[in-house]
């Protein structure tokens, strides 16, 4: 089997920088026991998670967003204010395996993440690790 273009590793440290919490409408999906992890955090009953700050997209619950676009959990100044239990899909960008599938993709993406590229260098296979944990 050949190995990844990604073999060497990656570098990768998040600024909180929010440009992939805020502006343009997404999507950020919860998984099993994310409610319950962001409301033990907030020390906020789990279903005003469930309810204020989540709702229904096509692929199961998913994080609101304030009306500028911004994630319900972005705060200007503070950044993501649930950072130590955010869901897979923050936790393992950039390392999805759309992003992964080719050198252009993952070049396309930093663009618009100054966190790629900076910091330590995640081995190949903490990086596969994280791209299994969520898929998309
Ligand atoms: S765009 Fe990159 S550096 Fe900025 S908050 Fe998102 S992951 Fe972190």
């Amino acid at each position: 089997m050949t190995e990844p273009w990604y073999a060497d590793g990656l570098s990768f440290s998040c600024t909180q920088c929010g440009n992939c919490c805020t502006g343009a409408p997404g999507y950020v999906w919860l998984q099993e026991g994310d409610a319950e992890r962001i409301a033990a955090h907030l020390a906020v009953p789990v279903e005003e998670v469930m309810q204020m700050h989540a709702r229904k997209g096509h692929r199961g619950l998913t994080l609101r967003e304030k009306n500028n676009g911004d994630c319900v959990y972005f705060e200007q100044g503070r950044g993501c204010i649930i950072y130590p239990v955010r869901p897979a899909q923050c936790r393992t960008w950039p390392f999805w395996e759309s992003n992964l599938r080719s050198r252009k993709n993952w070049d396309s993406i930093a663009e618009g993440c100054p966190g790629i590229g900076r910091g330590p260098l995640i081995g190949v296979e903490e990086i596969v690790s994280r791209m299994r944990e969520f898929r998309i």
